[in-house]
């Protein structure tokens, strides 16, 4: 039974008998030393270049912008009920109170919604670019 591995040194298919596996021979291609390995290497690191373009998709600097609205929204929200809840309790002014809730909460909900669609317009972007590297591949 033959089968095929890389060689080592220039990629070229050498074929082999599997009884010479783990044997160093001379490369066809090439002539150098290359050993005969009975299955491929594993599919070790991820393509570099996949890797680098997820990179460029943004990871670093959209999310860190996505975290800070979060945060933002966050706060919003804690200071609107806390601000609202104070107005109602010291001066016992229920609309305003009330009305500072509110608006602390849409503020809120509305920088959140901005960080949820960031990092889902990032995350589709980067699936989308991971499939047209892969459709590009031979
Ligand atoms: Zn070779």
């Amino acid at each position: 039974m033959t089968t095929k591995t890389p060689c080592q040194q220039c990629g070229v298919n050498i074929e082999f008998d599997v009884e010479q596996a783990n044997q160093f021979v001379a490369c066809p291609s090439c002539s150098q030393q290359t050993r005969l390995l009975l299955s491929r290497p594993k599919p070790s690191a991820p393509d570099p270049k996949i890797k680098s373009e997820a990179k460029r998709a943004g990871r670093d600097g959209d999310s860190v912008i996505a975290s800070i609205l979060a945060c933002f929204g966050l706060v919003d929200i804690l200071f609107g009920i806390m601000g609202g809840a104070f107005i109602i309790y010291d001066r016992r002014d229920f609309p305003l109170g009330v009305a500072i809730i509110a608006a602390g909460l849409l503020a809120g909900c509305v920088l959140l919604g901005f960080a949820s669609l960031i990092e889902h317009t990032k995350a589709s972007a980067e699936r989308l670019r991971r499939i047209e590297l892969v459709l590009a591949r031979p």
